[in-house]
């Protein structure tokens, strides 16, 4: 699902993220590009209901919207990125395209394919890893296990 068509990849992936992480060209272009991208903050609200955005201004530190949490868990910066080419992008825009490419829509990979400003591989933090739902799940197995446990001596006693 898309949040603001105008932005690139201002999305909330909605199915679990892919098992197999998919770093081919479109990710590498992304990757090139998002470390060539000033951090700030864009005027969010000039940009709803199609219009282009307006008004980047460039911050230091956290940005004012906060970060967005994935689907899976994987959390962005607090900013948003403004591409050399001017597209506007956050900080998860590589990690949607390793993880949930499958609900990026074709228009949105096209401006990906793009970007020129080369291709480069993603680091650790960049791919952002779908660990944290992972491990929220791992925590409710073991919370679950162990009420059961006690549901079940409350009966034997
Ligand atoms: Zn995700």
């Amino acid at each position: 699902m898309a949040i603001n068509l105008n932005l690139l990849l201002y999305i909330e992936p909605q199915k679990d993220p892919s098992e197999k992480p998919i770093i081919d060209k479109l990710t590498k272009r992304m990757v090139a590009a998002f470390r060539k991208a000033k951090r700030g903050v864009i005027e969010y609200d000039s940009c709803k209901d199609g219009k282009p955005f307006k008004g980047f201004h460039e911050t230091f530190g956290a940005g004012w919207r906060g970060p967005h949490t994935c689907s899976c868990g994987a959390q962005s910066h607090c900013n948003d990125y403004l591409l050399p080419n001017g597209e506007v992008t956050n900080s998860l825009c590589v990690h949607y395209l390793v993880y949930h490419r499958d609900e990026i829509s074709e228009i949105q990979l096209v401006r990906v394919n793009n970007l020129n400003c080369g291709e480069e591989d993603p680091n650790e933090e960049e791919l952002n890893h779908p660990k944290i739902k992972e491990e929220i799940k791992k925590h409710n197995r073991i919370a679950s296990r162990q009420k059961y446990k006690e549901m079940f001596e409350t009966i034997k006693s």
